[in-house]
């Protein structure tokens, strides 16, 4: 990380877990319990049902809460959607977009993040757009060609004022879930990697300034290395978000002098 040029964010991606009973009971212990220092933001992205119970309790704390998915339309005929007004209208102020669950099991295309990008930042919303290649094309070695056609993709039509709130997450799909963290040396050089594309799409200032998180199994003992690396400027959390005293550890490790 580094805290000169960027915000160092901490983000936790709960999935489907936690009833709003749970989530109060979480919010609660994490609010007793935070660091004083402000070294980092703190971001837990519930279920759509948490979200009023989690911005209740967490409302004059330090932690934002974020959705983990919108839809693309303002209105209309989308039984069973959320749009980016509803949650803004309710003081979410990030969502993940393009995870790769909702890639691969909810059929969501390139074309349909990017449309998702653009309705998130027109209310106001964050989006946090994970990108991340899988086994085969790590192995293949195209990598880099596969993160930077998602990121072209996603990010069509962004402005450079609009790029300013967008929050990018590397998430290989390899370390989702698995326990098979990348090495702090594959994350830092997919993040400088994707840094250098930022580059070229909206300049030096942005691509400085732009938050790049690492996700893919981080936890308490394997943050510190991760975020050590110049370019990682924090994490995507799911597994380990979900137990407030390791997600706790992890907002201590980015939040050190
Ligand atoms: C995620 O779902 O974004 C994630 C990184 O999960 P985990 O930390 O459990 O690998």
């Amino acid at each position: 990380m580094n805290r000169k040029y960027r915000k160092t964010i901490i983000a936790g991606n709960w999935k489907m877990h936690k009833t709003a009973t749970e989530a109060k009971a979480f919010a609660e212990r994490l609010k007793g319990a935070l660091p004083r220092a402000k070294r980092c933001s703190i971001v837990l992205c519930v279920p759509y049902v948490d979200i009023p119970a989690a911005v209740k309790l967490l409302k004059d704390s330090r932690v934002a809460v974020g959705a983990q998915n919108l839809h693309w339309e303002s209105s209309g005929p989308f039984t069973g959607e959320i749009s980016a007004g509803m949650l803004a209208d309710l003081d979410v102020k990030y969502v993940i977009i393009g995870h790769s669950e909702r890639r691969a099991l909810f059929g969501e295309t390139d074309h349909i993040i990017n449309q998702k990008v653009h309705a998130a930042l027109s209310a106001g919303l964050r989006p946090i757009l994970c990108v991340g290649e899988d086994q085969d094309q790590r192995e293949l070695g195209v990598t880099m060609e596969f993160i930077s056609y998602q990121l072209k993709a996603a990010l069509a039509g962004v402005t450079p004022e609009d790029m300013r709130r967008v929050v990018i997450a590397y998430e290989p799909i390899w370390a989702i879930g698995t326990g098979n963290t990348a090495t702090p040396e594959q994350a830092g050089e997919v993040c400088g990697a994707i840094r250098s594309i930022l580059r070229k799409l909206y300049g030096a200032r942005i691509a400085r300034s732009t938050t790049i998180q690492y996700g893919g199994s981080m936890n308490e003992a394997n943050a510190e290395a991760l975020l050590a690396q110049e370019d990682v400027d924090g994490g995507l959390i799911g597994g380990a978000s979900l137990d407030p005293d390791k997600f706790l550890q992890i907002i201590h490790t980015a939040n050190q002098d």
